[in-house]
């Protein structure tokens, strides 16, 4: 059998160390490095880190980056002799992980990162997701921005449901979740947990933000269409407790915020074709919501698609990320989104095999 397909790791937090089990369950696939800039982390044993036998790869110290600048005193970790791809779980945004994914391609590996941003980074940050393709592109490499939220529900699912239409007059899509597993960072950037004039506060400063991604989702559905997109408009507003809500992260009182009731459409043509609507809290069934995923497209035919519960979003996203190596792999090179891949399909026999037949080889 020929060699494993390698993989480094970038980042150990909640979805990285997820990412790092699942890849240990697969056939055909192995880990030969792993960084992540947390001091308690670095040195460990990969194996035992993720809490089963160890296997030889010690938890490195990111490696040096652009972003270090010229006198970068750090220590910083080696890359392997060999990889081929690099999946990165760091940060959502793409000012943030660009001189990490582009510190990666120099060294020849294809990239995929669940930074929400890098769903479609030509969104927000054109000038970088240029950038990034033509590093990519020279280097015959390929990069993709993938995830459950965006990545998949409210973009790859609802332009896979538009594949049998004729006609397609507009699109709503819901996905109702329950926050409860995230922790501080989320629940920071979600606004739980605040009274509601600090709420307010959070929007105005910027510090509270709701979703990361209904740009992306709307850009990539309205590209993937073709759709001429006009513009977004975006509302945010507070979900308010009426009963106590406590996880192991956060106590909300009643009249505290429990979440952020995000919103977003897209307009086409002057007609709000592309609504998005993602509210966003801890504990939603306590007060009776119950959590799904809906997608409405009115058109010819119209379709209805609803799952209930919502796919969980940890879950879905450790998934993902590890699922779409074989289509990178046999991706062309550059920048690619999910609209550009073939769809998302689970690995479930030697990951090696899988990419053969994707390569058609
Ligand atoms: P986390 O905070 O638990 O983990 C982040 C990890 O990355 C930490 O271990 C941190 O030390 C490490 N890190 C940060 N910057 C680093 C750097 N420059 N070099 C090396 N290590 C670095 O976060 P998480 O829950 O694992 O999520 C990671 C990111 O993915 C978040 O920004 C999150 O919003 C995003 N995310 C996206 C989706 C999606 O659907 N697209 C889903 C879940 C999470």
């Amino acid at each position: 059998m020929t060699t494993p397909i390698q993989v480094v790791q970038w980042g150990l937090g909640a979805m990285g160390s997820g990412m790092a089990r699942l890849l240990r369950q697969k056939d055909g696939i192995e880990i030969v490095a792993a960084f992540d800039r947390d001091a308690n982390k670095i040195g460990q044993d990969l194996g035992a880190f993720l809490g089963g036998e160890k296997n030889g790869v010690l938890i490195q110290a990111p490696p040096l980056t652009e972003a270090d600048g010229p006198e970068a005193g750090r220590p910083a970790g080696k890359w392997p002799q060999r990889a081929d791809l690099v999946l990165l779980a760091t940060s959502s945004f793409t000012r943030e992980v660009a001189p990490q994914i582009k510190e990666a391609l120099r060294q020849g590996l294809n990239v995929i990162s669940i930074a929400e941003e890098m769903a479609y980074p030509y969104a927000r940050e054109e000038g970088l997701a240029r950038e990034i393709d033509q590093e990519a592109g020279s280097r015959g490499v390929s990069v993709l921005g993938t995830g459950i939220n965006p990545g998949f529900v409210l973009d790859t699912l609802v332009l896979a449901l538009t594949g049998p239409c004729l006609e397609v007059k507009k699109i709503k899509a819901t996905r109702i979740n329950d926050l409860s597993p995230f922790g501080p960072t989320v629940m920071r950037t979600q606004g739980v947990g605040t009274t509601v004039d600090e709420f307010a506060a959070g929007l105005a400063s910027g510090a509270i933000v709701g979703h990361v991604g209904f740009r992306e989702s709307i850009h990539l559905i309205a590209k993937a269409l073709g759709w001429r997109l006009e513009r977004i408009e975006e509302q945010r507003s507070p979900i308010v407790a009426k009963v106590r809500r406590e996880t192991p992260y956060v106590k909300v009182e009643p009249g505290q915020v429990a979440g952020c009731r995000h919103t977003a459409v897209g307009y086409v043509g002057g007609e709000a074709k592309i609504e998005l609507i993602h509210p966003q809290q801890v504990l939603p069934q306590v007060e009776g919501a119950e959590t799904g995923d809906y997608i409405e497209i009115s058109g010819k035919p119209s379709l209805n698609l609803m799952i209930k519960p919502e796919i969980p979003g940890g879950l879905g996203t450790m998934a993902m990320a590890v699922n779409m190596i074989p289509q990178v792999l046999a991706a062309r090179p550059g920048l690619l989104s999910m609209a550009e891949l073939p769809l998302p399909s689970a690995l479930l026999g030697d990951v090696r095999e899988i990419l053969k037949w994707r390569k058609g080889e």
